[in-house]
Parts: C-alpha cells; sequence; structure tokens
C-alpha cells in the first residue's frame, strides 16, 4: 500500500528545491515519490503539516561491533597511542563477540540510526571469533528494524591465518547472495598476499574494497618499513583504487603524491572527524579531493546529520574554512556513492519527516545552514524507509523496540563480563 503525505514541504536531496503539497511514496522495491493533487483512496495517509520531509539519511562508514560498547568497562591499563587504543580496547572487545552479541550490536545501531534519520548504513565488521554467519546475522538484523545496508567483513592478518581464513570465507558466502563490499581492516595488518586475494575477490564479485587509510601516523611508518612505500601507493599499485565502489576510511596522513593518487582514482573518501578527536589521529584535509568525501560515523554513534555538523566545524580549520551548501554535499555524498555504483536500498522512496519549527525562515538557499545550525536528531519524527512506515512519532514500528532494547542491555553485560 502506498502511503500519501499531505501538506509535506518537501526538500530534494540535493537542495536544489522544495515544494508542498500531497506526495506519493512507492512501496515498491527501488521506488520512489511523486507530488499528486490528491491522496488516492485506500492510500494510508499521513498529515505533513508544519513539517519538512526529506530524503532520509545515510551512514558512509559504521562499526556496528561497537554497538554495545557504550559506557563498557575502561581497559585495564590507559592507552597511550592509537594502536594500543586498538589493542586494547577494540580488538579486545570484537574478539569477545558471539552471534548474539552481534545480533544485538545491529539492533541497536539500527534502532539509534533510525531514530537519527538514516535508512542506510555502510558498515566495516570484525569479530574474529564469530566470523562465520557475521554478515548475515547484521543483514538479518538491520532488514528487520528497515534499514538498507552495504556490508563487509573487515579482512586482516592480525588474528593469524584460522581468524583471517574465517573472515574470508563469511566474506565470500555473504557475497554470492547480498550486495556487500569487500573489507580489509588497515595496510599496517594486511600481508601481501591477502591484500592480492582480496583485490581478486572484489573483482571477482564486481565490487570495491573498504579501508580504513593512514588514520595514524603508524600505518605510514609500518607501510614504509615493511612495503618500502607509503599507504596510498600501497594500495594504489595493488589495485585497490580502481573500483569506483571503494571506500577509503579516514585519510589523514598523506603526502602530497597520495592526495593526487586518491583524486585521480575512483575511489571514494569517509570522513569520521568525532573519531578522529576521541583517538587524537588528526583530520582530514579534504582539499584535494573535495568531491569524493562523505560522512560516517565510524561507530562512535549513528547520527549522520551530528557527524556531518561535527565534520563542517572541523573543516573551518583544517581545510581552509567551509560553507553549509559544501557542507550540505558532503553530507549527502554518500547517496550519490550508492545510487551511481547502483547498490540496493537508498532509492527515492526513502524519507525522513522532521517536526521542525524554526525562528528563522527556511529558504531552499537556506536549507544547508538550517542543518547545520538547527536540525537535530530530536526533530526525527517519522521514516519511511523503502515506502514503508519504519518509524511513527519516534517509535519503530517494523519491531518491538523495548524488547530488542532489553535485549541488547543483556548481551552488553555478558560481552562486558568477558573482557
Ligand atoms: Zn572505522
Amino acid at each position: 500500500m502506498p502511503i500519501a503525505l499531505t501538506n509535506a514541504t518537501y526538500i530534494d536531496r540535493q537542495a536544489e528545491s522544495m515544494q508542498t503539497g500531497t506526495i506519493l511514496v512507492s512501496d515498491e522495491p527501488q521506488g520512489g515519490i511523486e507530488f499528486v493533487d490528491n491522496a488516492p483512496k485506500g492510500a494510508d495517509t499521513i498529515d505533513c503539516s508544519g513539517k519538512i520531509v526529506t530524503p532520509s539519511f545515510a551512514i558512509a562508514h559504521h562499526h556496528i561491533y561497537s554497538g554495545l560498547a557504550r559506557g563498557m568497562p575502561a581497559p585495564p591499563s590507559t592507552p597511550t597511542n592509537f594502536v594500543e587504543i586498538l589493542e586494547q580496547i577494540w580488538w579486545r572487545l570484537d574478539k569477545a563477540l558471539d552471534q548474539d552479541m552481534i545480533r544485538a550490536c545491529a539492533h541497536a545501531v539500527a534502532i539509534d540510526a533510525l531514530k537519527c534519520g538514516s535508512t542506510f548504513i555502510i558498515d566495516h565488521h570484525a569479530s574474529p571469533f564469530a566470523a562465520a554467519g557475521s554478515l548475515h546475522t547484521i543483514a538479518d538484523a538491520l532488514d528487520e528494524v528497515g534499514l538498507g545496508h552495504l556490508l563487509c567483513y573487515e579482512l586482516s592478518d592480525r588474528d593469524g591465518p584460522d581468524c583471517r581464513d574465517a573472515g574470508l570465507q563469511e566474506t565470500q558466502d555473504f557475497l554470492e547472495h547480498h550486495q556487500g563490499l569487500v573489507g580489509l581492516h588497515a595496510s599496517f595488518t594486511v600481508s601481501e598476499p591477502l591484500l592480492e586475494f582480496a583485490v581478486d575477490l572484489a573483482n571477482k564479485h564486481d565490487t570495491g574494497l573498504h579501508i580504513h587509510v593512514a588514520e595514524d601516523e603508524a600505518d605510514q611508518k609500518f607501510c614504509l618499513e615493511n612495503h618500502n612505500c607509503r599507504v596510498v601507493e600501497r594500495l594504489h599499485n595493488a589495485g585497490v583504487l580502481e573500483s569506483p565502489k571503494t571506500i577509503l576510511a579516514h585519510c589523514i596522513h598523506l603526502d602530497d603524491n597520495e592526495r593526487s593518487i586518491i583524486a585521480d582514482s575512483e575511489a571514494w573518501v569517509a570522513q569520521q572527524s568525532e573519531s578522529n578527536q576521541n583517538n587524537a589521529v588528526g583530520a582530514l584535509d579534504a582539499r584535494s579531493f573535495p568531491d569524493k568525501v562523505m560522512i560516517g560515523t565510524d561507530g562512535m554513534h549513528s547520527d549522520a546529520l551530528g557527524a556531518a555538523r561535527a565534520a563542517y566545524l572541523m573543516a573551518q580549520r583544517e581545510e581552509g574554512g567551509m560553507s553549509p551548501f559544501d557542507a550540505h554535499n558532503r553530507f549527502r555524498r554518500v547517496h550519490d556513492y550508492l545510487e551511481s555504483n547502483q547498490f540496493e536500498g537508498d532509492s527515492g522512496n526513502n524519507l525522513v519527516i522532521l517536526d521542525y519549527n524554526p525562528p528563522t525562515p527556511i529558504t531552499i538557499d537556506n536549507w544547508p545552514g538550517h542543518l547545520m545550525y538547527g536540525v537535530s536528531r530530536a526533530h526525527v519524527h517519522s521514516i519511511i524507509a523503502q515506502g514503508r512506515l519504519a518509524l511513527d512519532n519516534s517509535r519503530c514500528t517494523l519491531v518491538d523496540e523495548d524488547a530488542l532494547l532489553e535485549n541488547c542491555r543483556e548481551q552488553a553485560e555478558r560481552l562486558w563480563e568477558k573482557l
């Protein structure tokens, strides 16, 4: 049954048009919207008087495996650098995950993402001792809540050949029947044979790679010492940057040559400025490739708009300034990535209804300014995900969110006890 949104003020994804009227939302897979004179008889109708309707948001780089990390116990000793943060926090956490915890992570993230206005997650997953079935578990959980997804398993040699092979097996099994990417953790934990194998695997499935790039200087140091080149040079030589589906996350510690390699490549870049601040690793300067950057949350949270605002503020110093219009383009670029690569689940019938009653006028020209300075997750009223009402007045409609979150808290306690 199509949904009709009456009295809706609709602002398109590019912030190029603003129109008020009745919107008919297709319930077809990959469907869109159209303005109609009247809601058709029998359609489910939602009165959007006083509200803004716009395409829902998407997250370009997430870590669902950290979905139960909020408030977890501190590590046994305080990390003093980025690699120690990985070793003492995230790699201890991901090794403790089992399938029940992974499912709970995915439910926790999906519910939060939806309440923050997103209907699509590009995820980078690791669970070294529960790799088998993990991507399938995450996909099922996101499907239940109503989110589209583009998943991968972060392959690595960091935990030895058995864990590496389990990740490879899960990647291969998943890509047989789902859209997805081939994940790699980062250059410094990926051997030459694994890198070659991963690129071949991505080519075989006509997809791209998803990898952390120069998040910290340590990635560059290891690469120079072990591969006699810099990280982007290594990935470029291996063919990682040839796919327009490839995502390079972070890209902070680059030299001029690496910047121009990325600028001339097919690859896209995911920015996570809050995570970068949390880890004290520096900040992205995207001036060499401004049209490639999209916004992720890196497992910190699932608020894409909040992450875009943080990137916008960071860019004022790190990138010599940024306009709200450019920040809006960066926030929305993930849709261009998904659409140009023909990934499914982010079509025109994904919408967020914002209960946003501002003290100043909204025009099509100043909408990016409202997004950067005014709109927040608090204004997300309802969500239509692939033509279905998935969030109604801040409550999930496709799942029992209270029961799922109760289970999340139980799984979090199990996880924390294992740490
Ligand atoms: Zn990440």
